[in-house]
């Protein structure tokens, strides 16, 4: 029984089979898109101080908020979204990256390449999103 537990921990852990540079890139790859997004938005958002010198037109009014109400949805989800790829990108330095914060399972390999911030398996996700509505 020992052999058999020493065998399966050949290398360290649940890690061993991940890609660690593989993850790595992805993450740069995510975290570079959202720092362009937040830049855009944080640029649009402040008023361009020529377009603020134009007569503003009261029909034109509504929808501008409307588009800067957009705008801030978007720039808050990608801060959001920023942190845990940042988070993740911790993770993946002190080992723990691709390990469930929940349950300490691995995370499928599959669910890492589409959300590479992913900080836990479907299961404990899934039960996280239940409780927060
Ligand atoms: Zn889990």
């Amino acid at each position: 029984m020992p052999e058999v537990l020493l065998a399966e921990r050949s290398g360290t852990g649940g890690v061993s089979e991940l890609d660690v540079a593989a993850a790595h890139r992805r993450l740069e790859v995510v975290r570079d898109e959202l720092d362009r997004t937040v830049a855009v938005l944080n640029g649009a958002h402040q008023r361009h101080p020529l377009v603020a010198d134009y007569p503003q037109d009261p029909a034109d009014a509504g929808t501008n908020l409307a588009e800067s109400d957009r705008a801030e949805a978007i720039l808050a989800a990608a801060k959001a979204r920023r942190v845990l790829v940042l988070d993740a990108l911790v993770r993946l330095e002190n080992g723990s990256y691709g390990v469930c914060v929940d349950c300490g399972k691995p995370v499928p390999e599959g669910r890492l390449e589409v959300k590479p911030e992913a900080a836990r398996c479907l299961t404990c996700q899934a039960k996280r999103d239940r409780q927060r509505r």
